[in-house]
């Protein structure tokens, strides 16, 4: 009993270090626009965030008990823009883009997926903005349920010293959408919360879709893309949302990016049974 919880924490221990080693920045071409996905943070979580999943399930697909993680934001150049969609917690963010020669002021847009903490935390610090020359991208429903309906302290601080430059639109559909900047459109994904957005790049021909919190725990949500997370304020919106853009990603061969998913954060979407799998980019 004793010898096999060791085991297993030294296990457990081992994951963690090869995942720790990994580069804190992925970088990405998609046509004129380069992509720097940037590591926020690492962690490993523990699978009880699941809804509806059977102890058998757990078991199989997290057979140490843990599952790994990240918050990541992401740099986009090109067309003319300076983006950087989400801002993570507003730490590792500026050290990393620090190292790709970008200043906070070189930004000229941010766009955010939607409201959540570890998604919005880089906007400002002590009611100052931490991009001062950028707009800040989000959709109204977003915006409204959090700053309205919600009146989220956090969310309404991480808004308010970019007072008229917070331009808010309506996103469309995966394969329409709104152009937000050029080569850049936004769709619905709501479920995880009510304006949860996704971004599609589109340049020469190529795409990528950042996908925000589409998904969380990769390791059962690829193959079982109906599994929704406690953090989801509509679970059942959430995985139909999920169903429909991992439907889109494998028959379009669009290559994603997560917020959650593991380094390097971007890849292919197969279909794969009834589910689907990842291929990481390399
Ligand atoms: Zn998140």
């Amino acid at each position: 009993m004793k010898s096999g919880i060791l085991g297993g924490l030294f296990l457990a221990s081992m994951a963690l270090r090869a995942f720790a080693a990994d580069p804190s920045i992925f970088t990405w071409k998609t046509g004129v626009f380069e992509v720097n996905m940037l590591v926020e943070t690492r962690s490993a979580g523990r699978p009880t965030i699941l809804l509806g999943t059977t102890p058998a399930q757990i078991a199989q697909y997290f057979p140490d008990g843990t599952y790994q993680s990240e918050v990541n934001t992401f740099l986009v150049r090109g067309n003319g823009h300076t983006v950087v969609v989400d801002t993570g917690f507003g730490g590792a963010i500026f050290e990393n883009m620090k190292q790709l020669g970008v200043k906070p002021e070189d930004v000229d847009a941010v766009l955010i997926t939607h409201m959540h903490g570890d998604h919005i935390g880089g906007l400002q610090k002590d009611g100052k903005p931490l991009f001062p020359k950028a707009r800040v991208y989000l959709a109204k429903q977003e915006r409204d349920y959090w700053v309205d309906t919600a009146a989220n302290a956090g969310a309404r601080s991480a808004l308010a010293p970019y007072g008229a430059k917070v331009e808010t639109f309506l996103p469309g559909s995966i394969s329409g959408g709104a152009e937000i900047l050029p080569g850049i459109r936004a769709a619905a994904a709501f479920g995880h919360t009510p304006g949860h957005t996704v971004f599609l790049l589109e340049s020469n021909g190529e795409k990528l879709l950042i996908w925000g919190d589409l998904m969380h725990v990769q390791g059962i949500q690829f193959p079982l893309p109906d599994t929704s997370v406690s953090y989801d304020t509509d679970p059942i919106a959430a995985a139909a949302s999920r169903r429909q853009i991992l439907d889109y990603a494998a028959k379009n061969k669009v290559p994603i990016a997560g917020m959650h998913l593991v380094y390097p954060a971007i890849g292919q979407v197969e279909s794969a049974g009834a589910g689907y799998r990842f291929v990481p980019a390399k």
